[in-house]
């Protein structure tokens, strides 16, 4: 039976970090859907197309696209044990529509891991997060600087910050994210499944309260 994964929070509390570092940890796949649509916006495909302005803008893509792709990834082999989902479910419905997927399925959702943290915190690490144009992964320009800068420490690709990591594209997520996802903790906060992790401090000491959550 397949165990899925999800992380719970506002933009920038650090779920993008953490879920890649679980996914290894576990050996699961990280299944990020801002991920996939990043990506098949580059790729120029249909879904790159209808997404990439509802991004850019800082709202969220249709539910209806976003199971589409999660439903497709959730065949791959890769997936079969499981996988640590990152930005998914992010509305009520999505989250109805992924316990469909478990149940038609056989699968369980193992942990719903919330991270918690302070607002102002989050605005500045949104704001001095820089990604990697190749390999995705995420630096700080304070808190976890790349040792050259600009430079991925992984495979030497340019670093760039996100279009939606824009001051004021940030306040327009951090809104949306208060009337679109923040129900979703009270759509989780009654299974047993569910954990709150405190989301301050160093990535490191985050990733062992989780290490913990999930081994509870
Ligand atoms: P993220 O990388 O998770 O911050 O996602 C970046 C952007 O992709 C979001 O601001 C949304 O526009 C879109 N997106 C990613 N995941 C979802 C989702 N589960 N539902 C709707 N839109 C999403």
């Amino acid at each position: 039976m397949s165990k899925h994964l999800i992380f719970l929070g506002a933009p920038g509390v650090g779920k993008g970090t953490q879920a890649q570092r679980l996914a290894q940890f576990l050996r699961l796949p990280h299944v990020s859907t801002g991920d996939m649509l990043r990506a098949s916006v580059q790729s120029g495909s249909d879904i790159g197309r209808r997404a990439a302005a509802v991004m850019d803008s800082g709202a969220l893509v249709s539910d209806q696209i976003i199971m589409d792709i999660v439903a497709e990834r959730l065949f791959h082999e890769d997936a079969a044990k499981g996988v640590i989902f990152d930005g998914f479910p992010r509305t009520v419905n999505q989250a109805r529509a992924l316990d469909t997927l478990m149940q038609d399925s056989g699968s369980v959702i193992s942990a719903v891991l919330h991270i918690d943290l302070d607002d102002e915190v989050i605005v500045e690490r949104l704001s001095g997060r820089r990604v990697c144009s190749q390999c995705g992964a995420i630096y700080h320009e304070r808190y976890h600087p790349p040792v050259t800068s600009g430079v991925c420490d992984v495979c030497h690709a340019a670093l760039v910050q996100r279009e939606d990591d824009q001051p004021e594209v940030i306040r327009r997520r951090l809104a949306v994210y208060e009337s679109e996802t923040a129900p979703l903790v009270a759509y989780y906060h009654d299974r047993p499944a569910y954990r709150l992790i405190d989301g301050d401090g160093g990535a490191d000491a985050v990733f062992a309260r989780i290490v913990e959550a999930v081994r509870e």
